[in-house]
């Protein structure tokens, strides 16, 4: 839909936003917002990335930048109402102008949209129950959100921009109500190179045309932008510069202070929180670039994204090659960082720096340092390291079956729940340090609740004499720890898996380990529990594992675990196998059942117990009954037996 406009200057187009950009200015405008401040950032944050673009793409066309140094300048206008943020980057054309303000590109911003949506969804349901809903709107201060925002403070937004290189300039006005206009803007009227923005701010705006109020908000928030940025305080006065653009990386550590890493941080990774762990360094010798990596203090939005890429920003000699180089395993995708290299070429392609043995020197001393400093911390500040792995343990943990090379260094940094030790916290080494006497194996259970693995019967035994198990409710659990070959000498064996070989380990409270051979009675009952539950389990058999309940499930000695079995089966990558069913034979309710089935002439309650003890075994294991009306008719009968 287009229609010709006058302009002035030469024949216009209007065009309608498409329908999320509708949405999402109708949000903003709409919602009174408290922290309008973050246009700033958000606009100073497009004129520094369109100075970065620029000088990349003057490494192969130094005509294109000429001999301007870059710098973004913020202007006042009080009679006109104006605020203006001028850069001398990349600028935009025609094409460039539709796609780029007139669609959705930003990823922040889409991810923002999904939340709301999220959240409209919730607000319903919340309604249905006669509570009351929150407005989506409050989550706009938690997302990077671009262009957009400009209209929070605006009545009219005007871009006017000229393209480096060519010889035509355009301006896009819009008052961010559904639809914008495109026209011609004469060269002379245009910026000789790069992008103006100027916001005819709204009444409740006027403020930020006193320089008392703007400043610090600039400061505070684009202070680490690696582009200089000026302010004219009015249409006469000379420009002043409030931000050096000096790289902070660049800089030694002891020029630089806590906050102002905090902000870089901010800047870089788009959160709003302060970094759970900073690391800066310059490496030296062979090959020389600089660090800056920042652990967030929470969880990206994008962090079990199946992408699983991280975001790197690439820097050779300060120039910006790429914001997401691919310098770190999927492990560390969590991490933000910046690397400025000192002898990558910079006279070819993104891809060709990514391909060369120089870069895959960094990458290598990256991921080292990282680690290396993680356990650093894992020593020496327990508590700031006990927030990293709660927020990044799970991500960290997909290194130990992705690379094998580096489990050992990974191993130091697990931290784990475990029956005796609630609040993950456990390392392997403890583990292995506490192990019980004639203990050989690091025992482990997988689960989707650490709490509720506490109470399965399979631990029994294990708890009985006092051993450690290690308890495992992340879904990468059960897929590294049946890979690994073990820990310090110790094999993992899962509690649920195999025969549990108990017998040489001491009961806890010095009592006589139960006899260990099962009476003739119990074994006849067993082999006839089999032959009825021939078709659900592959075994019944007497076990060592249990001390207070009757009977549980556990897998064959060979293949994978119960729990990596069903998340396979969920994917479609296996099919679930029968279980073992093992009993506890000194169990009264197993004792009794023994004795009666020798005498029993009528064997229908032998075979519906047998199905019971099968049906309470699953249960346990958090399965659902495949047959519920069995189940039922069973357990009927037998209790009318029962009271008879
Ligand atoms: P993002 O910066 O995350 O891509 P924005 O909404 O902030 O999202 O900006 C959308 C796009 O508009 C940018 O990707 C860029 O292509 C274009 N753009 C915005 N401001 C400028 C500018 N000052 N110079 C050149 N291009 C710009
Ligand atoms: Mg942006």
């Amino acid at each position: 839909m287009t229609t010709t406009l006058d302009t002035g200057t030469g024949a216009g187009h209007s065009h309608a936003f498409q329908a999320d950009v509708a949405r999402l200015l109708h949000l903003m405008v709409h919602s009174i917002y408290s922290d309008r401040d973050i246009f700033l950032r958000e606009l100073i944050s497009n004129a520094s990335d369109a100075c970065e673009k620029l000088r990349y793409e003057a490494l192969a066309k130094p005509e294109l930048a000429g001999e301007e140094p870059f710098a973004i300048t913020i202007s006042l206008d009080k009679d006109q109402g104006t605020l203006t943020i001028a850069d001398n980057g990349i600028g935009m054309n025609e094409e460039d102008l539709v796609s780029a303000l007139g669609t959705i590109a930003n990823s922040g911003t889409r991810a923002f949209l999904e939340r709301i949506a999220a959240q409209d969804k919730s607000d319903e349901e919340r309604e249905e129950e006669g509570g009351a809903g929150k407005s989506g709107a409050d989550l706009i201060g938690q997302f990077g959100i671009g262009f957009y925002s400009a209209f929070m403070v605006a009545d009219r937004v005007h871009v006017e921009t000229r393209k480096a290189g060519t010889q035509q300039a355009f301006r896009w006005v819009s008052d961010g109500k559904g639809s914008y206009e495109i026209a011609p803007l004469a060269l002379e009227e245009a910026p000789a190179r790069g992008t103006r923005v100027i916001l005819h701010l709204n009444e409740a705006s006027k403020t930020y045309l006193e320089p008392w109020k703007l400043e610090p908000i600039i400061r505070e928030h684009s202070g680490a932008v690696a582009i200089p940025v000026e302010l004219r305080e009015s249409a006469e006065a000379e420009t002043r510069r409030l931000t050096d653009g000096g790289a902070l990386w660049a800089k030694p550590r002891s020029e630089i202070k806590d906050e102002d890493y905090a902000d870089f941080y901010r800047s870089l990774a788009a959160q709003f929180d302060d970094p759970a762990l900073t690391i800066h360094w310059r490496a030296e010798g062979r090959h020389e670039y600089t660090v800056l990596a920042f652990v967030p203090g929470s969880r990206p939005l994008d962090l079990f994204d199946p992408a699983r890429k991280g975001r790197a920003k690439l820097y050779v000699r300060r120039v910006l090659i790429t914001q997401d180089a691919d310098l770190l395993p999927g492990w560390l995708r969590f991490m933000r960082l910046v690397v400025d290299s000192a002898d990558l070429p910079l006279n070819v392609s993104r891809e060709m720096i990514q391909e060369s043995p120089v870069f895959a020197a960094i990458k290598r001393g990256v991921t080292n340092r990282i680690l290396q400093d993680l356990t650093k911390c894992a020593e020496n500040d327990q508590e700031r390291y006990a927030k990293i792995w709660e927020a990044f343990g799970p991500v960290l943990k997909e290194g130990l079956y992705e690379d094998p090379e580096r489990r050992d260094q990974l191993f130091k940094l697990a931290r784990f729940t475990t029956t005796e030790h609630g609040d993950k916290s456990r390392t392997l080494a403890d583990y292995v340090k506490d192990l019980k006497e004639n203990q050989t194996a690091i025992y482990y259970l997988t689960g989707d609740d650490a709490q509720r693995m506490g109470m399965s019967p399979q631990l029994e035994g294990f708890r009985a004499r006092g051993i450690e198990v290690l308890l495992l409710s992340d879904p990468v659990d059960a897929f590294w720890v049946s890979t690994a070959l073990g820990y310090d000498g110790k094999p993992f064996k899962s509690v649920t898996q195999g025969a549990a070989d108990l017998k040489s380990i001491a009961l806890k409270d010095g009592a006589q380990n139960p006899d260990v051979e099962t009476s003739a009675e119990v074994a006849t009952w067993l082999s006839y529990m089999k032959q009825v539950l021939e078709s659900a389990v592959t075994d019944v058999r007497a076990s060592d594992r249990l001390s207070e309940s009757p009977a549980c499930l556990v897998a064959g000695e060979h293949g994978p675990d119960r729990r990596l079995e069903r998340i396979l089966a969920q994917a479609g990558r296996a099919d679930v196998s029968k279980p073992v069913l093992e009993i506890n034979p000194r169990h009264d309710l197993v004792t009794l059942l023994a004795t009666r089935f020798k005498d029993a002439s009528d064997k229908s309650l032998m075979e519906d117990a047998a199905w019971l003890l099968l049906d309470e075994a699953r249960l346990m294991d958090g399965e659902a009954l495949s047959d519920a009306s069995a189940f039922a008719a069973r357990l009927t009968r037998v209790l009318t037996k029962a009271v008879q």
